[in-house]
């Protein structure tokens, strides 16, 4: 299903001209307009998911593969010092557009750039709480 309203849905299927690394049946890498770093890329599928949650398995894993695949060639062809994949789901999360897509970050040696969070540090009692939220909902 495509969205008319979605703008990733309109540049996953070419209706919108992007910077493509690369493209398949399934899903289309763009390079990101406002990169945090130089290769700054986008995994689209080309169907319309929201987020995450919406994604069905298997388009969630053959994503992951078509995102190691183009960061190990933008890893490599831009000399790359390091790489992070960031996949944001809900506004308190940082996503801003609400079609998933899975970000590649390639990363430089003194690129300026935070790209991170501020590790908590919760007591035993509070992590086994914490668990058993998780498992008992699971
Ligand atoms: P997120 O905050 O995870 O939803 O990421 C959205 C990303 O899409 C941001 O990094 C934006 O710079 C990028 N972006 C927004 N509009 C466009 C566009 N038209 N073409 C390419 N990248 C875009
Ligand atoms: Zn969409």
């Amino acid at each position: 299903m495509k969205d008319d309203n979605c703008i990733f849905c309109k540049i996953a299927n070419g209706v919108i001209p992007s910077k493509t690394v690369y493209e398949d049946e399934n899903f289309r890498i763009i390079l990101d307009l406002g990169p945090a770093a130089k290769g700054h890329a986008l995994v689209l599928p080309k169907e319309h998911y929201a987020n995450l949650f919406d994604l069905p398995e298997d388009v969630a894993a053959a994503a992951f593969v078509t995102a190691k695949k183009a960061a190990g060639m933008i890893y490599k062809n831009l000399g790359a010092d390091g790489l992070n994949i960031v996949q944001n789901n809900g506004a308190a999360a940082g996503q801003t557009v609400p079609h998933f897509h899975i970000h590649i970050i390639p990363r430089y040696e003194n690129d300026g750039q935070k790209i991170g969070w501020v590790p908590g540090n919760p007591s035993d009692e509070e992590l086994s709480g914490t668990l058993s939220e998780i498992l008992a909902k699971a």
